[in-house]
């Protein structure tokens, strides 16, 4: 059998179309476009694309997207006055400091600062507690948020299935983790110090691999018609050809036994620049309702 594929790229598409719908009718409203600012400190090569892609993503739409590109030897004091003027600026909704920061720049004293209403990635302590707590009204984390739209678009129910999470990051494994108990099913976190992992795999009918192991979960750790997540984004070079892009999960092998799975590239990649933009325009819109009329 081989597993349906869910297509992340076409789903994005149709979630981008209804945020350009939204900024549209924002604009309309407001007199303005929603902003978001896009901080990017040093060169490394992942964060450099992911970055443009997201300020290109944001203008696609409509929106107002600006990257600060700053040198990795920027001190920690110069970023925190850039985080502080985002905040006081009135045109910016959204606010997304790109992981890793270079050392020694304290990546959690430069989260905590973003203004809550504007933090689009949902890593301020705030919007985390508001998850963990089951509380609405916060931003969620983009990967998690676009994996569970993968997870509706395969028409699988949550309510009492088994899922998996693999990872238990504070960006993507525990807010994974929350959505899917909110959503009923009954969940596993498993990590590096978990023992027997494709045991634990194979309970899974919803597995998420966020570990970043190129191909670690093997098709036999899955359980025959299970929904793969992956959201591994690892970069191989292979002995011959160039290098490429793959997941956390074998998928040659796993499709074989999967009922959905999701493609590295094209899955849970650019769902999660979609779902930034839904943060984005649900940001904007939140802040205008809440203040006076420029
Ligand atoms: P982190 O490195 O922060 O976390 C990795 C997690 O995997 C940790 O919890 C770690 O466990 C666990 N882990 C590591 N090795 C193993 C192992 N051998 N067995 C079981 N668990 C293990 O990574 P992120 O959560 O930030 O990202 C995970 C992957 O997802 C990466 O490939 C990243 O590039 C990708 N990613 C993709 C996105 C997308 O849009 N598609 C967005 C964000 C990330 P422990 O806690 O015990 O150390």
């Amino acid at each position: 059998m081989s597993a349906r594929i869910l297509d992340g790229k076409a789903l994005a598409e149709r979630v981008r179309a209804e945020v350009r719908a939204g900024v549209d009718a924002f604009r309309a409203q407001y007199g303005r476009v929603p902003g978001l600012d896009v901080v990017l400190v040093g060169e490394d090569p992942g964060s450099v694309v992911y970055t443009r892609n997201k300020e290109k993503a944001s203008n696609e739409v409509g929106m107002r997207g600006r990257l600060h590109a700053l040198a990795a030897s920027t001190p920690e004091e110069q970023l925190v006055e850039m985080v502080r003027g985002l905040n006081a600026d009135p045109l910016v909704d959204g606010i997304l400091v790109q992981l890793p920061l270079p050392k020694p720049i304290d990546s959690a004293k430069i989260l905590d600062l973003i203004d809550v209403a504007k933090d689009v990635d949902g890593f301020h302590p705030v919007n985390a507690g508001l998850l963990a707590l089951g509380r609405p009204g916060g931003l969620v984390a983009c990967t998690p948020a676009g994996c569970m739209r993968l997870i509706a678009l395969s028409g699988t129910a949550l309510e009492r299935a088994n899922a998996v999470v693999v990872g238990r990051s504070n960006t993507v494994g525990k807010p994974m983790a929350q959505l899917l108990l909110s959503a009923n099913a009954t969940v596993t976190v498993a990590h590096s110090r978990t023992r027997d992992l494709a045991r634990v795999c194979r309970g899974a009918d919803v597995l998420v691999a966020a570990v970043g192991r190129a191909q670690m979960i093997r098709g036999d750790w899955i359980k025959p018609s299970a929904v793969v997540l992956d959201v591994g984004q690892n970069r191989v070079v292979p002995p011959e050809g160039k290098a490429k892009m793959v997941g956390d999960v074998a998928f040659d092998e796993a499709k074989e036994v999967a009922g959905f799975i999701t493609p590295v590239p094209g899955g849970v990649g650019p769902m999660t620049i979609a779902m930034l933009l839904v943060n984005t325009l649900e940001a904007a819109k939140r802040r205008a309702r809440s203040q006076p009329r420029a």
